[in-house]
C-alpha cells in the first residue's frame, strides 16, 4: 500500500514540479526583458502629517506583465534578487523616482514633499551604489534633500565599516535615510547611535494590532520614543483605521502612511487627488 501511494504521489508530484520550474524560467525570462520593454511603473503611496496634510510619497514598483496584468513586488522582487536583476531594476527605480520628483517640482506640485525610494539589500551592497544615487540626482536635477532612501536593518549589519562609509557618503549627497520595516530585523540597536539615520518607519505588523495595552502598542510607542530621543522622525506604515491613526498621533508619531489614508496609486491619480 505504501508503494502504491508512493507512486501515486510521485505521479502527482512530478508534473507539478515540472510546471513550477517552467513557470519560474518563463517568469525570470520575462523579468529579464521587462526593463527593455518598459513594463515597470511606479505607484505612489501618500504620506501624511498629524494634520493629514500630504508631506511625502513612497514610490512602489509594479510590473505590468503582458499575461498576468499588474504584478505586485512581493511576487517578483524575490526572483529579481536571486537573478541579480534587482540591481538594474533598482537603478531604474532611482532614476524614475528622482525624475518624477524633479518634474513635479518644475511644475510647481508637491514641492514641499519628500519622495521615498526603496533600496534592496543587493543594490545597497554594490560598490557603486553611492555613484548610482549620485547619477540619479545629477541626471534629474532633483533637490537631494527631498529624496529619502528606505533601507532595512538587515543591510546595516554586514560590514560595519563599509556601511558607515556608504551612509556617510549618501548624507554628503544630501539625501535622507529611512529605516523601513523597523522592529522586524536584527535586534541590535547600537547601530542607531552610529549611523546617520533620519527616519524610523514602524513596521505595519506593529500598527495592525494597535490599541492600548497590546504588546504591539508597547513596541510602537517605544519606537517613537527611541526615534525622538535620537532626533529622528518616526513614520507609521500600514495605518488602516482611524483609531490607529489617533492612537499613534497621541503617542507623538510624526507621519502616517496606509490604506486608511491613501493606497498606492499611479502618478495621474496622485496628481488628480492631491495636487
Ligand atoms: P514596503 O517598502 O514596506 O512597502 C509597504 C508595502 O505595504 C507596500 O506593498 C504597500 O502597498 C503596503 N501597504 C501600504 N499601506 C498598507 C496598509 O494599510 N495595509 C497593508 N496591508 N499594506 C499596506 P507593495 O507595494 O506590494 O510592496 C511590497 C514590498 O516590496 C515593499 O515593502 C518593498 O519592500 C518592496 N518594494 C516595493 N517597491 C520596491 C522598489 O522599487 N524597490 C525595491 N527594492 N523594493 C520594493
Ligand atoms: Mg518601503
Ligand atoms: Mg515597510
Ligand atoms: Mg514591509
Amino acid at each position: 500500500e505504501a508503494k502504491q501511494s508512493g507512486r501515486a504521489q510521485s505521479c502527482f508530484f512530478l508534473p507539478k514540479m515540472h510546471e513550477r520550474v517552467v513557470q519560474r524560467v518563463y517568469f525570470e525570462t520575462s523579468l529579464r526583458d521587462a526593463l527593455a520593454k518598459r513594463q515597470f511603473s511606479l505607484y505612489y503611496q501618500p504620506q501624511f502629517d498629524v494634520n493629514k496634510s500630504l508631506v511625502g510619497m513612497e514610490a512602489l514598483i509594479r510590473w505590468n506583465h503582458p499575461d498576468r496584468g499588474l504584478v505586485a513586488p512581493g511576487e517578483f522582487i524575490p526572483f529579481a534578487e536571486e537573478s541579480k536583476l534587482i540591481i538594474k531594476i533598482g537603478a531604474w527605480v532611482l532614476i524614475e523616482a528622482c525624475q518624477t520628483k524633479a518634474d513635479w517640482f518644475k511644475n510647481g506640485v508637491f514641492q514641499d514633499s519628500n519622495m521615498s525610494i526603496n533600496v534592496s539589500a543587493l543594490q545597497f551592497s554594490q560598490d557603486n551604489f553611492v555613484d548610482q544615487v549620485k547619477y540619479a540626482l545629477d541626471k534629474s536635477g532633483v533637490n537631494p534633500s527631498t529624496i529619502e532612501l528606505e533601507l532595512t536593518e538587515s543591510m546595516l549589519v554586514d560590514d560595519q565599516e563599509d556601511v558607515i562609509k556608504k551612509m556617510n557618503s549618501l548624507k554628503e549627497l544630501g539625501v535622507l535615510i529611512s529605516l523601513d520595516d523597523f522592529g522586524t530585523g536584527y535586534s541590535s540597536l547600537s547601530y542607531l547611535t552610529r549611523l546617520p539615520i533620519d527616519q524610523l518607519k514602524i513596521d505595519q505588523s506593529f500598527v495592525s494590532s494597535l490599541s492600548d495595552g497590546t504588546r504591539e502598542s508597547t513596541i510602537a510607542a517605544s519606537i517613537i520614543n527611541i526615534g525622538h530621543n535620537l532626533n529622528m522622525e518616526v513614520i507609521a506604515e500600514g495605518v488602516e483605521q482611524e483609531s490607529q491613526f489617533e492612537w499613534l498621533k497621541s503617542q507623538g508619531c510624526d507621519l502616517f502612511q496606509g490604506y486608511g489614508l491613501g493606497r498606492p496609486m499611479p502618478e495621474d491619480e496622485l496628481l488628480a487627488r492631491f495636487k
